[in-house]
């Protein structure tokens, strides 16, 4: 893990300023991020309302951030990334700061590759793309239904997948479409399907996480969200989980079986608690009168055990249940995975699957035909910084020279 809170990789010359890139260190919190900076905590924190002081808990390790800098070193504007689709903007002009919340703007590219197996799937991906980001979705995709042991050298893979692309480096974590693995000879296929969960070829589910509600009887009064237009603040807003409205001291029952992964007061989401679950998942509990007898990082917790209690603590206005879902480190809507069991598709998604599934196998045979190398990132990119509107501001030319830090 990097240790450095700042480490710049490429010095970008833009006329007389200069972009500096960093990536967002594990641990490292706003506040902290601040103070380092020389920027005021007031008008960048304590002065915005509560939705936005708890945007700034849900900025996450590893995602790539700008800063521009005036020829003095000055810092004038910085980027950032608080999810798929928004972004922090503070900029300074003397000693005018302000802090908005506008989209990101990206891109969303289809790519693919072939390779011949000479160590293991996971090391030969990580070769020849550089990323550990593909080389885990394809482990991931295909870990209920083989035994990779079986994979000898000179067997063959494809992938198939969509990556967002952000100021021209891959940003977040590419989503799979398929990924073919072939065997002895044999053939075996994983595709994903439009509510994001894996199946073979039959349409059968390979992967079932098991989430129950984290609340007895509770009501949910505010959804999931990763991008809204309030039209009477007149900012973008996100609610990265779902509320549950509750009488103060209701039971909080763990979502899932898991690792307590974190215990403890926060600024924004007061008393909150991160369960860690297999297959890259963690649930978090926010604004909890008091924590689970018992329950301390570390702790062991079954689905449906008591780790804590309804309350108000923290940026809350009643009490309630923020209940979040992350997928590896990406808040995805909880409601999406709360389910009982692994299903097979039938009827009229069968049928979609069907038709998807003939439009992929096309591409693995092009690819196992072509045998395309994956995307390089060795290329002139614009650099653009978005209004609230999402109009482009500014626009100059960055060049992207490694793709070291490119895969977050
Ligand atoms: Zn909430």
């Amino acid at each position: 893990m990097l240790r450095f809170l700042l480490i710049f990789f490429i010095p970008l010359t833009l006329f007389s300023a200069q972009i500096k890139n960093f990536r967002w260190s594990d641990g490292d919190t706003y506040l902290t991020f601040l103070e380092r900076l020389h920027l005021p905590a007031k008008p960048l924190y304590y002065n915005l309302d509560a939705d936005d002081q708890k945007l700034t808990e849900e900025i996450r390790g590893g995602v790539n951030c700008q800063i521009l800098e005036d020829p003095k070193k000055q810092v004038q504007q910085i980027l950032i990334p608080v999810n798929d689709e928004i972004q922090i903007h503070i900029t300074k002009d003397k000693d005018d700061v302000t802090f908005e919340v506008i989209p990101i703007i990206s891109e969303t590219k289809r790519e693919s590759f072939t390779l011949i197996i000479d160590s293991s799937p996971y090391n030969d991906i990580i070769k020849v793309t550089k990323s550990t980001k593909l080389a885990k979705i394809f482990v991931d995709a295909f870990k209920n239904s083989l035994n990779f042991k079986n994979v000898h050298k000179g067997d063959k893979l494809v992938m198939v997948y969509d990556r967002m692309y952000r100021l021209g480096r891959p940003f977040s974590m590419p989503e799979l479409d398929v990924c073919m693995m072939e065997m002895g000879g044999k053939q075996h296929y994983v595709y994903r399907f439009k509510d994001d969960r894996y199946y073979d070829e039959t349409g059968a589910e390979l992967e079932a996480f098991l989430l129950a509600s984290p609340i007895r009887n509770g009501r949910i009064t505010s959804g999931f969200t990763l991008k809204r237009w309030h039209p009477i603040l007149h900012k973008f807003r996100a609610h990265l989980g779902i509320d549950y409205g509750a009488r103060p001291g209701t039971p909080i029952l763990a979502a899932g079986n898991g690792t307590v992964v974190s215990c403890g007061v926060t600024n924004g989401y007061g008393n909150l608690t991160k369960v860690a679950h297999s297959g890259g998942y963690i649930t978090l509990y926010a604004h909890q009168k008091a924590f689970g007898h018992g329950i301390h990082k570390g702790s062991i917790v079954k689905q449906g055990q008591v780790i804590g209690f309804v309350g108000t603590t923290g940026l809350s206005t009643g009490p309630h249940l923020h209940f979040g879902l992350y997928k590896d480190g990406r808040a995805i809507n909880p409601q999406s995975v709360v389910r009982l069991a692994a299903s097979r598709l039938s009827g009229k998604d069968k049928n979609a699957f069907d038709k998807m599934k003939r439009g992929l196998n096309t591409l693995v045979n092009q690819e196992l035909k072509q045998g395309t190398m994956p995307n390089s990132f060795l290329k002139l990119e614009p650099v653009c910084y978005a209004d609230a509107n999402g109009k482009q501001k500014t626009n100059a030319k960055a060049i992207s020279t490694s793709n070291d830090d490119a895969d977050n």
